[in-house]
């Protein structure tokens, strides 16, 4: 019989895959012998079985409940389902990749009418143990039976309200017999059934729930988000409970090792006194410092501290710790290596390498790359600071800095983010539902909760700027307005945000780039220690170019010229150029743009240093540049001397039925080579300017797209090389420079080998070569394949991550015959790709020289690369992190 339950002692921190991080690290804290309720876990194996097979629990895997809990009973003395001293069990999902808040919890499982009496006998705390059942039925019919918890939530602020408190904690057990009533006919209600009062079947409720809660929309988009497979299934933790809601003595809280917003070496948690575990994350009260708690209770703080370094070190990473003190009885209740900024995360790494618990290699695989963005964003620039209004202040939850348009529900933002605008979501507090406007939010403001509330912890996972529990604002999120005390904000109004401060400014403020020095800098010299890909970009302007340099690019893999034709002041010679009739007018027009040209690569090489800079000749469709509305035909008409409708013909002309597969790239310069060769010219005449001016090692690279065929390449290659020759008859004087190609057509893969004959170098152009790889138009697919990952054909858009198996393999073969034809090859890529971490990976296997990604993405492209260069040293495996 296939084995699905494992008790915490049988497992260990390495079967993640089977029984989740929670569970894989319940087994790890209870075999190093920290103080841990027992329970079992079911495994994901049974999750997916669930799935694919049954729908329902089995009969083998009741059985198998059955052994563990008897087990657990044993072990403490206790029953389920007595009803003098019950034991009771908290059900809770883990999945392998932790998925904060984002599926289901029940505690207190095992209650009904008859146990609530013995639990209030047994601890002799009444009060309690209707605190505990009122919780449970809340839990059970939120989690297990999708009833609203509005609904319970409601009847609890009624009952504070009518008895004039504020806190849970201070209504009475009168109070709180009477809400369990009250929230058993709610039950009622809404199920036209009684509460279940067998334990039994609670359990089997409840575990099937925590499987189901795996497919819940905020888990799925969670999954999507974050890249993780969608069949991996969810374990169940069963777990005896403890309780934090026994009285003063007791509490419960969570805690980081260290600071997870800047990576400070320093304790950092919360705790509530008299509370359960849902109260200190769902920011319904305001926690506690978990300094205070050495005041409280001295002896249970030096324990905790214990811990948390015993832990620390056992892991060797920060911690994320959840915990329970039961009448000033400690006890762990998860342990995970901690969600955190890209700011602390560069800073535990570099301090965990510091203090000799890792290595280089073992902090550089820690980084996520894609976290790195967090870093290369913008801050509140200085001086446009001092003269903003302040106008609130709240807890710096996430840093970093936004400013946008407030809106008070996530459905809002993400209508006003797809109008186009910047938003903040601002909420009481958030929730799990408000997932999709978090993601869509430029920054998150909250009203209520701490640092470890639902929207700090999300918005640090999500690397977004949030500032939390800000008191000095009242959100009325019925009436979409904020209340400071000297103010109102409306819906649609610009604020600021500063979540590394809490700050909450009026109006919008200006942002600077950060500075990449300290520790950034420091990790990312380890990092270049370790790649063997170089790192180039795709850069059009002077500034991206500038740009990338201070990002680390070591040259330009792609520099897209037509993106200069757009400029307003050099549209109407580019327009010229297009509608010409006649190759003297072409020329007329093209020798108005050549010095414009040969400016801008002149920039270009100037902000490049003596840098490699590959510049590609035209490659879109012209029509792209041409004019559609009629005023603008009749100014091009007036400025060309030629009749409105002639020209109008001349427009419909060219327009093409199929663009992408059209009159585009190396197409163009078969027709009208002379627009290739004023570009050449422009390339080499600059070119020779920085010479001249001491870049004694500039070597332009010149690139021809869209090739398919070798006489493509060879017709426009031969007219290239005789326009540079004239230059440099002309000038008297000569530079070396590359003429080679973009793969990015299928039939240039197969046949390589020939294309090599006149190429000097490959640039892989993945974005036309899964587009036509796979006859996805790039224009529309974006329609359309989220059906494909919805339905688990793609778990990722091929235009995002490389689809190795297919567009990877005509890579391949492009290699391999290119490399047979000319060894030394040059190869690199220069689709969006190139700034994909796995697909990064897969051009290090690949062995190509680089990789060129936009300037933004040239940090983790670098990050990625070293990722790949030590993965493939020590064959590490992704899935044991
Ligand atoms: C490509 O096709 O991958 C490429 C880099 O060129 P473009 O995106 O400009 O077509
Ligand atoms: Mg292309």
């Amino acid at each position: 019989m296939s084995k699905y339950i494992y008790s915490f002692h049988e497992g260990t921190k390495d079967m993640k895959s089977l029984l989740g991080g929670k569970g894989a690290n319940l087994a790890e804290m209870t075999n190093i012998g920290l103080p841990v309720p027992p329970g079992f876990t079911i495994t994901t194996k049974a999750c997916t079985k669930f799935y694919a097979e049954e729908k329902t629990l089995w009969p083998e895997l009741k059985e198998e409940i059955k052994v563990h809990l008897k087990e657990v009973e044993e072990s403490l003395g206790k029953k389920f389902s007595d009803v003098e001293n019950p034991l009771l069990f908290s059900v809770r999902s883990g999945a392998v990749f932790s998925m904060p808040g984002m599926m289901d919890t029940i505690l207190n499982l095992g209650l009904n009418d008859t146990a609530v009496i013995g639990l209030a006998n047994s601890t002799g705390n009444e009060r309690f143990a209707y605190d505990s059942y009122r919780r449970f039925i809340q839990m059970f019919s939120d989690v297990a039976m999708e009833i609203p918890k509005v609904r319970f939530e409601s009847l609890l602020e009624d009952m504070k309200e009518n008895k004039g408190v504020t806190n849970d904690t201070e209504l009475s057990s009168d109070d709180l017999k009477e809400l369990v009533e009250l929230f058993k006919e709610v039950y009622k209600e809404e199920m036209n059934e009684d509460f279940p009062q067998d334990p039994m079947r609670q359990l089997e409720l409840a575990i099937e729930a925590v499987f189901a809660s795996w497919n819940n929309p905020r888990a799925i988009i969670y999954r999507k988000l974050n890249d993780i497979p969608h069949d991996l299934g969810t374990a169940v933790n069963v777990q005896s409970m403890v309780f934090g809601n026994m009285g003063d003595t007791s509490g419960t809280g969570v805690a980081f090792t260290r600071n997870p917003a800047n990576g400070e070496n320093k304790l950092f948690g919360e705790f509530l006194i008299n509370a359960q575990g849902e109260d200190v994350v769902a920011g319904i009260r305001t926690p506690n410092h978990i300094d205070k708690l050495k005041d409280i209770m001295p002896e249970v703080y030096n324990e905790f501290i214990d811990a948390t370094k015993i832990l620390e070190e056992h892991y060797k990473d920060m911690q994320d710790i959840e915990f329970t003190i039961e009448n000033k009885k400690l006890f762990f209740l998860q342990t995970r290596n901690g969600k955190r900024t890209a700011q602390a995360a560069i800073n535990v790494a570099v301090d965990l390498v510091e203090e000799g618990l890792i290595t280089k290699e073992e902090a550089i695989l820690r980084i996520e790359p894609n976290q790195l963005n967090q870093l290369l964003h913008p801050n509140f620039d200085e001086k446009s600071l001092k003269n903003a209004e302040a106008i609130a202040k709240g807890l710096p939850a996430s840093p970093g800095a936004a400013s946008g348009k407030v809106y008070f529900n996530a459905e809002d933002v993400v209508k006003a983010k797809n109008r186009g605008e910047r938003c903040i979501l601002v909420r009481q507090e958030t929730s799990p539902e408000d997932i999709e406007g978090m993601i869509s939010a430029e920054g998150i403001l909250t009203a209520r909760g701490g640092m470890t509330s639902h929207a700090a912890v999300v918005a640090r996972g999500m690397g977004k700027c949030c500032v939390a529990g800000c008191n000095d604002i009242r959100v009325d999120e019925e009436n979409k307005i904020i209340k400071t005390k000297t103010m109102t904000l409306k819906e649609g109004e610009f604020i600021s945000i500063d979540g590394s401060t809490g700050i909450v400014y009026l109006g919008e403020i200006e942002k600077v780039l950060p500075e990449l020095s300290g520790n950034f800098g420091k990790f990312m010299e380890w990092v270049d220690e370790f790649r063997k890909l170089k790192i180039r970009t795709n850069a059009d302007t002077p500034k991206d170019a500038a740009q990338a340099v201070v990002f680390g690019a070591e040259g330009i893999g792609l520099c897209r010229t037509e993106h200069m034709f757009f400029d307003d002041e050099r549209i109407p010679a580019v327009r010229r150029m297009i509608v010409s009739s006649s190759l003297e007018e072409r020329k007329e027009a093209l020798d108005q743009l050549l010095p414009m040209q040969r400016k801008d690569f002149y920039e270009i090489y100037k902000a490049m240093g003596e840098r490699s800079v590959t510049i590609r000749l035209l490659d879109p469709p012209l029509h792209e540049f041409l004019p559609t509305k009629d005023e603008e035909i009749k100014d091009l008409s007036d400025s060309m001397n030629i009749d409105f409708d002639e020209l109008k013909d001349r427009i419909e002309n060219i327009a093409e039925v199929n663009p992408m597969l059209g009159h585009r790239g190396c197409r163009l310069a078969v027709t009208y080579p002379e627009i290739y060769r004023m570009q050449a010219r422009a390339i080499i005449e600059a070119a020779l300017d920085v010479k001249n001016e001491g870049f004694e090692n500039i070597k332009p690279e010149i690139m021809i797209p869209l090739v398919g065929h070798k006489k493509e390449l060879k017709y426009v290659k031969d007219e290239i090389v005789e326009e540079i020759s004239q230059v440099f008859e002309e000038r008297e004087e000569s530079v070396e420079y590359l003429i080679g190609t973009m793969i990015e057509v299928p039939r240039a893969c197969v046949t390589a080998d020939e294309i090599a004959e006149e190429a000097e170098f490959f640039s892989f152009g993945t974005n036309d070569l899964t587009q036509m790889g796979f006859g996805f138009s790039r224009d529309d697919a974006g329609k359309f394949l989220s059906d494909y990952e919805d339905k688990n054909i793609f778990t990722k858009s091929p235009f995002e991550a490389i689809d190795r198996d297919g567009v990877g393999k005509l890579m391949k073969i492009a290699i391999e015959l290119g490399t047979k034809t000319r060894p030394d090859i040059h190869l690199g890529i220069c689709g969006e790709h190139g700034g994909d971490p796995s697909s990064v990976e897969f051009c290090h296997v690949l062995g190509l020289d680089y990789v060129s990604c936009s300037p933004y993405r040239v940090p983790i492209a670098r990050l990625a690369a070293a990722q790949a260069a030590i993965r493939e040293r020590t064959n590490y495996n992704q899935n044991d992190k």
